[in-house]
């Protein structure tokens, strides 16, 4: 059993990860400070006896008492209409939280996992992209609030690795959906299938063509478990391959609701990446990992979920 510190984890990856880290029974410290995360979203274990939730904004000065074994640096603002909103917020909680919560992890002697992101790699002009892809990021740009501050995080970790020999792992993670994403995020699934529920026309940005490549929420915790089991200490993709234009998405979803809604275009925002797909070579051969769900199938467990919080 290990005693894990999860941030953001009232948030929607958070919520799962923590469910599954007692599930494997560990002990888990929960922290978050509810900027977009909702603490109902930790209903089935918040009364655990081996869990804990502390709300505290992880860019303050991070202490917990006693020993832990690993720090997982989950907080964020994480969708695009969020970090938009709140762009210092953003930088604040990329560099100064993953920052103290290394600190915490090098007092601790902690492992310490960051939540990087596909973002890192901006809008790529290779398809896929694997790690060695160094990205296409313009640090001036509507995004890099976001991107210059996951990049800044992955940073921080090599120099701790190298300067503290801190053990770490950072997952790029590739468009992760599934239930407990908040209906109002703006992030694509959630608003595709809220106006295919109240039968509005769904928002396709541009004419649709660019693509994502969409990770069900349990794969992503297996590719997490199967990461911190590992020792790979540099960055490894951790998403579902299956690429997908937003159009033919927007399509699905109104088939999969048996929606009478419509599709209308709406302009393409600035910088929107027009490929993305990960080249999950590495995690095959170095984790072992790869995702199982189909689309069709998270996008109905999705549903089902998002029909019964509206
Ligand atoms: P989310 O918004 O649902 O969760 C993030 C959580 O972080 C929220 O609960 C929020 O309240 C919390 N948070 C933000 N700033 C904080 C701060 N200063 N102190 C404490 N808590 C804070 O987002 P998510 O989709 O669950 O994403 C989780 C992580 O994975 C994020 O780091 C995100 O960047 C990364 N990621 C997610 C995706 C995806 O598609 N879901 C893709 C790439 C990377
Ligand atoms: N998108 C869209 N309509 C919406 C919301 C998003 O067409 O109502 C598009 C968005 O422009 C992008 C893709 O869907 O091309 C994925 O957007 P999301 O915000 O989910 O994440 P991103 O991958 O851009 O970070």
């Amino acid at each position: 059993m290990s005693r894990i510190l999860v941030t953001g984890a009232a948030g929607f990856v958070g919520s799962h990860l923590c469910e599954a880290l007692i599930e494997g029974g560990h002990e888990v410290l929960a922290m978050d400070n509810l900027v977009t995360g909702r603490a109902g979203n930790l209903d089935e274990i918040f009364y655990h006896d081996r869990f804990t939730f502390h709300e505290h904004d992880v860019t303050e000065f991070v202490h917990v008492s006693g020993e832990l074994d690993w720090v997982i640096h989950l907080a964020s603002l994480a969708s695009p209409v969020f970090y938009s909103d709140y762009p210092i917020k953003t930088l604040k909680v990329g560099a100064l939280g993953t920052h103290k919560t290394l600190g915490l992890a090098k007092e601790k002697d902690a492992s310490y996992l960051f939540a990087s992101t596909s973002e890192v790699y901006g809008d790529p002009e290779v398809n896929p992209q694997p790690e060695s892809y160094r990205g296409n990021v313009d640090s001036y740009g509507p995004r890099s609030c976001y991107d210059e501050s996951k990049r800044y995080g992955e940073s921080l970790l090599r120099a701790y690795r190298d300067e503290h020999d801190i053990d770490v792992r950072i997952a790029r993670i590739f468009n992760t959906y599934g239930p407990r994403m908040r209906l109002d995020d703006g992030r694509v699934i959630p608003t595709f299938v809220r106006q295919a529920l109240n039968g509005e026309d769904l928002t396709v940005h541009g004419d649709g063509s660019q693509t994502r490549s969409f990770c069900y929420v349990s794969d992503l915790i297996g590719g997490f478990d199967r990461l911190m089991e590992s020792d790979v200490q540099t960055p490894v993709n951790v998403g579902n391959p299956d690429e997908r234009t937003i159009l033919s998405l927007a399509e699905l979803v109104i088939d999969l609701t048996d929606s009478e809604s419509d599709i209308t275009h709406e302009p393409l925002p600035p910088q929107d990446p027009q490929v993305r797909k990960p080249d999950i070579g590495k995690a095959k051969s170095e984790l072992g990992w790869e995702p199982t769900v189909p689309l069709e199938e998270g996008l109905e467990r999705s549903i089902e979920y998002f029909e019964s919080v509206m």
